[in-house]
Protein backbone atom coordinates (compact mmCIF):
# COMPACT_ATOMS: atom_id res chain seq x y z
CA UNK A 1 0.00 0.00 0.00
CA UNK A 2 1.65 2.99 -0.87
CA UNK A 3 1.19 5.26 2.42
CA UNK A 4 3.03 8.26 1.59
CA UNK A 5 1.62 11.86 2.29
CA UNK A 6 2.69 15.05 0.10
CA UNK A 7 4.11 17.92 2.95
CA UNK A 8 3.81 21.00 1.71
CA UNK A 9 6.03 24.40 2.73
CA UNK A 10 4.47 26.34 4.99
CA UNK A 11 4.08 28.97 1.67
CA UNK A 12 1.85 25.98 0.34
CA UNK A 13 5.29 24.95 -2.13
CA UNK A 14 5.66 21.69 -2.36
CA UNK A 15 8.60 20.20 -0.25
CA UNK A 16 8.59 16.87 -0.51
CA UNK A 17 7.04 12.89 0.11
CA UNK A 18 6.88 11.64 3.49
CA UNK A 19 5.52 8.49 5.02
CA UNK A 20 2.55 8.15 7.08
CA UNK A 21 4.85 7.25 10.46
CA UNK A 22 6.89 10.57 9.95
CA UNK A 23 3.51 11.86 8.97
CA UNK A 24 1.83 11.13 12.47
CA UNK A 25 4.57 12.19 14.09
CA UNK A 26 4.52 16.01 12.54
CA UNK A 27 0.48 15.71 13.16
CA UNK A 28 1.13 14.56 16.78
CA UNK A 29 4.15 17.05 17.53
CA UNK A 30 1.58 20.04 15.98
CA UNK A 31 3.91 20.83 13.24
CA UNK A 32 1.72 20.74 10.71
CA UNK A 33 -1.64 21.21 9.56
CA UNK A 34 -3.86 18.44 8.03
CA UNK A 35 -4.99 19.79 4.51
CA UNK A 36 -6.67 16.67 3.25
CA UNK A 37 -6.68 13.33 4.41
CA UNK A 38 -6.41 9.99 2.33
CA UNK A 39 -8.91 7.38 2.09
CA UNK A 40 -6.39 4.96 3.41
CA UNK A 41 -6.68 3.81 7.18
CA UNK A 42 -4.04 2.33 10.05
CA UNK A 43 -5.68 0.00 12.65
CA UNK A 44 -2.96 0.31 15.82
CA UNK A 45 -3.14 -0.87 19.39
CA UNK A 46 -3.95 2.59 20.05
CA UNK A 47 -6.92 2.92 17.48
CA UNK A 48 -7.87 3.27 13.90
CA UNK A 49 -7.14 6.57 12.10
CA UNK A 50 -6.95 7.88 9.20
CA UNK A 51 -3.92 8.69 7.33
CA UNK A 52 -3.61 12.28 5.51
CA UNK A 53 -3.02 12.74 2.42
CA UNK A 54 -1.57 16.28 2.00
CA UNK A 55 -0.17 18.34 5.18
CA UNK A 56 1.36 21.59 5.48
CA UNK A 57 4.16 22.74 7.47
CA UNK A 58 3.10 25.68 9.66
CA UNK A 59 6.57 27.43 9.61
CA UNK A 60 9.02 28.01 6.28
CA UNK A 61 11.68 25.78 5.78
CA UNK A 62 14.58 25.91 3.26
CA UNK A 63 13.51 24.08 0.20
CA UNK A 64 15.25 20.81 -0.34
CA UNK A 65 16.34 22.39 -3.54
CA UNK A 66 18.95 24.79 -2.75
CA UNK A 67 18.87 26.46 -5.74
CA UNK A 68 19.27 23.84 -8.49
CA UNK A 69 18.10 19.90 -9.10
CA UNK A 70 20.84 18.01 -8.08
CA UNK A 71 22.24 15.77 -10.78
CA UNK A 72 21.43 11.73 -9.97
CA UNK A 73 21.01 8.84 -12.25
CA UNK A 74 17.57 8.88 -10.19
CA UNK A 75 16.85 12.55 -11.08
CA UNK A 76 18.19 12.03 -14.59
CA UNK A 77 14.93 9.43 -15.17
CA UNK A 78 12.74 11.45 -13.43
CA UNK A 79 13.31 14.88 -15.53
CA UNK A 80 13.08 12.23 -19.23
CA UNK A 81 9.59 10.61 -17.77
CA UNK A 82 11.14 6.96 -17.73
CA UNK A 83 11.37 6.95 -21.66
CA UNK A 84 14.14 6.61 -23.48
CA UNK A 85 15.75 9.80 -25.17
CA UNK A 86 16.37 8.03 -28.21
CA UNK A 87 13.77 5.59 -29.41
CA UNK A 88 10.97 7.07 -26.87
CA UNK A 89 10.03 3.53 -25.31
CA UNK A 90 9.40 3.40 -21.87
CA UNK A 91 10.97 0.39 -19.40
CA UNK A 92 12.19 -0.17 -16.40
CA UNK A 93 15.45 -1.35 -17.42
CA UNK A 94 16.49 2.29 -18.54
CA UNK A 95 20.43 3.31 -18.04
CA UNK A 96 22.11 6.78 -18.10
CA UNK A 97 23.89 7.20 -22.06
CA UNK A 98 26.60 10.06 -22.06
CA UNK A 99 25.29 11.82 -25.06
CA UNK A 100 29.30 12.92 -25.44
CA UNK A 101 31.32 9.77 -24.53
CA UNK A 102 32.83 9.91 -21.07
CA UNK A 103 35.97 8.46 -23.12
CA UNK A 104 35.56 11.58 -25.17
CA UNK A 105 35.19 14.39 -22.56
CA UNK A 106 31.15 14.46 -21.71
CA UNK A 107 30.29 15.11 -18.39
CA UNK A 108 28.37 13.69 -16.43
CA UNK A 109 25.63 15.96 -15.82
CA UNK A 110 21.78 17.00 -16.40
CA UNK A 111 23.36 18.34 -20.11
CA UNK A 112 25.29 15.61 -21.59
CA UNK A 113 23.38 12.68 -19.94
CA UNK A 114 19.79 11.24 -20.89
CA UNK A 115 17.89 7.81 -19.96
CA UNK A 116 18.62 4.65 -22.34
CA UNK A 117 16.98 1.92 -23.05
CA UNK A 118 19.37 -1.60 -23.04
CA UNK A 119 18.85 -1.73 -27.03
CA UNK A 120 19.56 2.19 -28.01
CA UNK A 121 22.44 2.11 -24.96
CA UNK A 122 24.40 -1.04 -26.91
CA UNK A 123 23.65 0.01 -30.58
CA UNK A 124 25.28 3.45 -29.11
CA UNK A 125 28.23 2.14 -27.15
CA UNK A 126 30.68 5.18 -26.74
CA UNK A 127 30.28 6.77 -30.25
CA UNK A 128 28.41 10.21 -30.20
CA UNK A 129 24.74 10.24 -31.44
CA UNK A 130 25.93 11.29 -35.17
CA UNK A 131 28.89 8.44 -35.33
CA UNK A 132 25.96 5.95 -34.45
CA UNK A 133 23.43 6.92 -36.60
CA UNK A 134 20.97 8.07 -33.51
CA UNK A 135 19.05 11.13 -32.63
CA UNK A 136 18.09 12.44 -29.64
CA UNK A 137 14.39 13.33 -28.97
CA UNK A 138 15.37 15.72 -26.86
CA UNK A 139 18.00 17.63 -25.75
CA UNK A 140 18.87 16.94 -22.20
CA UNK A 141 19.09 20.12 -19.87
CA UNK A 142 19.25 20.98 -16.46
CA UNK A 143 15.60 21.31 -15.20
CA UNK A 144 14.25 24.11 -12.80
CA UNK A 145 13.19 23.10 -9.56
CA UNK A 146 9.72 23.67 -10.41
CA UNK A 147 9.56 22.02 -13.30
CA UNK A 148 11.00 19.12 -11.34
CA UNK A 149 8.33 18.89 -8.76
CA UNK A 150 5.51 19.33 -11.23
CA UNK A 151 6.77 15.92 -13.04
CA UNK A 152 7.34 14.83 -9.36
CA UNK A 153 3.88 15.10 -8.76
CA UNK A 154 2.04 14.08 -11.74
CA UNK A 155 4.49 10.58 -11.31
CA UNK A 156 3.12 10.12 -7.89
CA UNK A 157 -0.53 10.53 -8.85
CA UNK A 158 -0.92 13.34 -6.62
CA UNK A 159 -0.71 16.09 -8.98
CA UNK A 160 -4.38 16.25 -9.37
CA UNK A 161 -5.14 16.08 -6.13
CA UNK A 162 -2.74 19.46 -5.55
CA UNK A 163 -4.64 20.94 -8.26
CA UNK A 164 -8.35 20.16 -6.70
CA UNK A 165 -7.33 22.10 -3.28
CA UNK A 166 -5.73 24.66 -5.37
CA UNK A 167 -2.51 24.76 -4.91
CA UNK A 168 -1.23 24.34 -8.73
ZN1 LIG B 1 15.82 3.21 -26.84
Amino acid sequence: MDTSCILLNGDYTFLCLIDWKKAMKLVFTGKVKILKYSEKIIRSISGVFRIPAVLVLIKVVRSIYKSRVPFSKKNVLIRDRHTCAYCGKSSKRLTIDHVIPRSKGGKTDFDNCVSCCEDCNNKKGSKTPRQAGMRLLKRPYQPTISEFVRIRLKQSGVYELLVEIGIY
